[in-house]
């Protein structure tokens, strides 16, 4: 697939600030921007929808017929089980809506532990397959464009979802609408802020690295959030309040996650953070 461009953008896709600037770029030639307002930074110019709806139409459905476990065995139901377990200190099960579920494994969880389930994936025809394997109310399509009731749902659930999109502002203006008043919100991204990241930014600075920028994972990741910023601009421009940061990535054992003391520092390569519609 080759990849194609829009026009450059003037305002930034979380915040819509118009105080953005050139930030770097990786060794593809792919510019970076960031926000002065809300600190986050961006691809800029983005891919083109054409190339967006190609690339996710291969990427889901690969995604999910070649995974290499078997359901059950799949570490990702151990993280979503530590993940659902977490939002539960806070909210008791009632309507759950996954943004951007990939395999569908988030969705089984959430319903083995009592939710009530719907979700959302962008290519249709993966949404079919995987709605009819779990038997579970999706809907497909551009998600700010998707006809979905007002206050309805106690949890939305987003794991690495928000890095891909090229609005993530507008996902989480309409996430805000969906969620009953003092809904959560639970968010999964990585940190490009993290402690192997700095030192490789570091090495870049030095001309050290072949790959320069190459964390940025610009083949797929649009958006590249600091855990503390993030938080931020969630409580100032969307309402949100913060109720718990940790590092995402963790240790299986024994098919359980293992939450350590340590994950409070928030440098490790992904953070989640639990939020409270305010
Ligand atoms: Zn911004």
């Amino acid at each position: 697939m080759k990849f194609t461009f829009d026009q450059e953008l003037e305002e930034c896709i979380v915040c819509g600030s118009s105080d953005i600037n050139y930030f770097t770029q990786d060794h593809k030639g792919i510019r970076i921007f960031k926000c002065n307002n809300c600190n986050m930074k961006f691809m800029n110019p983005q891919y083109t929808d054409q190339y967006l709806s190609d690339f996710y139409a291969e990427y889901q459905s690969k995604d999910f017929k070649h995974h290499r476990y078997g359901d059950e065995e799949n570490p990702r139901f151990a993280k979503h089980q530590d993940n659902i377990q977490l939002i539960e200190e806070y909210i008791n099960p009632g309507k759950f809506f996954s943004i951007g579920s990939g395999n569908g494994f988030d969705m089984k969880v959430a319903r083995d532990r009592g939710w009530e389930v719907e979700g959302y994936e962008v290519d249709p025809d993966f949404t079919k397959e995987l709605a009819d394997k779990f038997s579970i109310k999706m809907y497909s399509g551009k998600f700010e464009d998707i006809d979905l009731p007002a206050e309805t749902y106690d949890c939305v659930y987003m794991n690495h979802v928000i890095e891909h999109p090229k609005n993530p502002g507008e996902y989480l203006s309409k996430i805000r609408e969906i969620l009953k008043p003092g809904g959560i919100l639970y968010i999964a991204t990585p940190n490009i802020d993290s402690l192997s990241i700095k030192i490789k930014k570091t090495l870049d600075s030095l001309g050290l690295r072949k790959k320069k920028g190459s964390y940025y994972d610009t083949w797929q990741h649009l958006t590249y959030y600091n855990p503390h910023h993030f938080s931020n601009i969630l409580s100032s421009k969307f309402g949100f309040e913060t109720l718990h940061m940790s590092n995402d990535v963790k240790k299986i054992e024994n098919g359980k996650v293992k939450n350590s003391w340590i994950d409070k520092y928030l440098f490790k390569s992904g953070f989640r953070i639990v939020l409270r519609k305010k």
